[in-house]
């Protein structure tokens, strides 16, 4: 699996897929993705140690992902991101985090406050309808308010493509994402092992009105895929030969 690459468009930046212990939250009707763990904590190491070392600083922002949140990951891998970013000059580090671990945050912010590195917590919302992403989605995040939520989190990730959802519905949700995060990152559902199907009629629906609406917007990131920010699929033999295509 692809785990290193370079965002070349909107907030250029490295990142990186590492491997921790595992989402615990597990439960989204939606994702699969849970299954990139490993029990096994000294093989995960060595895993993100040479994912790690890939880093190049060329940009001075990193995004670590973990198929999970950010206190899933070794204290040891914590260490090397925090080690590598001094090491690199990496001064903007962003994570992703679970509601669940949001007490998490500060802790974080403030650790690498002191090393000169500012981190960005992005969080996977994947809609403000709180009763179709609580009673559908199973997402595990009650009814907390966009106001609350930006407080432990910069940035959110959106899913969309999703039976029931409209034209309406995804363009609210892109605008309460921008009003109160610095970034939103529109996900469109894939086909995967878990029991929530896309919407074909849904997707298009967002091709032909949002996509183009949003598509130059600096703060919006589109994955059309969810490879699309270049890790997650098969591995490339050469370095940097996985540069996004990212809208
Ligand atoms: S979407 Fe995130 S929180 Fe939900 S099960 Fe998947 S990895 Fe866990």
């Amino acid at each position: 699996m692809e785990r290193y690459s370079e965002i070349l468009e909107k907030n250029r930046r490295e990142i990186v897929l590492l491997r921790g212990s595992g989402c615990r939250w597990r439960r989204c009707r939606f994702c699969d993705y849970h299954l990139d763990a490993s029990a096994n904590e000294n093989e995960n190491i060595q895993l993100n140690k040479e994912v790690l070392s890939r880093v190049t600083g060329r940009f001075h922002k990193l995004e670590v992902i973990n198929s999970g949140s950010f206190p899933e990951l070794p204290n040891q891998t914590m260490q090397d991101i925090e080690d590598i970013c001094i090491k690199k000059g990496i001064t903007e580090l962003h994570f992703e985090c679970h509601y669940h671990f949001r007490d998490a945050v500060a802790p974080l912010r403030a650790r690498m406050d002191k090393k000169g590195i500012c981190v960005k917590i992005k969080s996977g919302i994947e809609t403000f309808d709180d009763l179709f992403r609580e009673s559908y989605l199973g997402k595990g995040i009650g009814n907390a308010s966009p106001k609350a939520l930006a407080e432990y989190f910069d940035e959110v990730c959106l899913l969309f493509g999703l039976p029931g959802q409209t034209e309406k519905s995804m363009e609210r949700d892109i605008e309460i994402g921008l009003s109160y995060f610095e970034r939103v990152c529109v996900n469109i559902m894939q086909k995967n092992s878990a029991a929530i199907l896309p919407d074909p009629d849904v997707i298009q629906i967002f091709l032909e009105k949002i996509y183009p609406r949003y598509v130059k917007n600096e703060r919006v990131d589109i994955l059309l895929e969810n490879t699309d920010f270049g890790v997650g699929g098969e591995k490339k033999e050469e370095k940097n030969l996985c540069q996004t295509n990212l809208f």
